[in-house]
């Protein structure tokens, strides 16, 4: 089968810090990947641009974002899809849902990757959760008549949040992302909104690999991301 890998972010630069080593280790596997940006983050993330020129314009500082984005999944070498549903606050309707779930029939990833459940520090990434949650059911048949195109369910995944503990995250899979490090760190080289947290998730991936060389004996994982199932895993084997 294929392997597919769709990740989902309420803003543009979310894929960058808690995914950006899986995307490109996806990529390096063989397997097609899809990033979606639901908005650009323009209000709540770019706050850097905001104060290098308080006077610049909403649409200047998303078209910079769009950019940024843009390069950052040329270097992982993914395609990004910009939806511009504003932030900060995020809103949901039923049009965006659809929106998604068409996007997700046509894309048939076997995985996606997403935000967590909670973030009591951020009122869109839950949102986002709740938007990949019901796409990913209805573009996989729930409660839809079966004379509909469906999907088969693909794994899913939360990324890691920035405050883990507070956001319930408590992670069950470790990506070892050596391999890709370096382009990972170009990525998030070209987030220049967001300078501050390039070093920040370079110490956690180096954690993020201490834990993961613990749990599995595997000496040589330099660098890691982690993630937490939010389905069952089915498989032939125990092994
Ligand atoms: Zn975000």
């Amino acid at each position: 089968m294929k392997k597919k890998l769709l990740v989902a972010g309420a803003h543009s630069g979310d894929f960058v810090w808690r995914a950006a080593g899986t995307i490109a280790k996806a990529i390096e596997e063989g397997a097609e990947t899809l990033v979606i940006a639901m908005s650009y983050g323009e209000r709540g993330e770019s706050g850097e641009l905001w104060k290098e020129d308080p006077a610049r314009s909403e649409d200047s500082v998303k078209k910079i974002r769009h950019a940024q984005a843009e390069q950052a999944a040329h270097i992982l070498g993914t395609p990004i899809l910009f939806l511009d549903w504003g932030d900060y606050p995020m809103l949901l309707t039923e049009e965006r849902i659809k929106q998604l779930t068409a996007i997700i029939g046509d894309f048939e990833p076997t995985v996606i990757l997403t935000h967590s459940e909670k973030d009591p520090f951020n009122p869109d990434h839950p949102l986002a959760f709740q938007a990949v949650q019901r796409a990913r059911l209805l573009s996989s048949g729930a409660g839809v008549p079966s004379a509909f195109k469906n999907i088969d369910p693909p794994a899913w995944y939360s990324f890691e949040p920035h405050q883990p503990e507070l956001c319930g995250f408590v992670p069950d899979t470790f990506i070892d992302i050596s391999s890709v490090m370096e382009k990972k760190i170009a990525a998030m080289r070209c987030m220049g909104a967001q300078t501050y947290l390039k070093d920040y998730y370079a110490e956690l991936a180096s954690r993020r690999a201490n834990h993961a060389r613990r749990i599995s004996g595997i000496k040589d994982i330099k660098f890691a991301e982690a993630h937490q199932s939010m389905v069952p895993r089915v498989t032939s084997s125990i092994f």
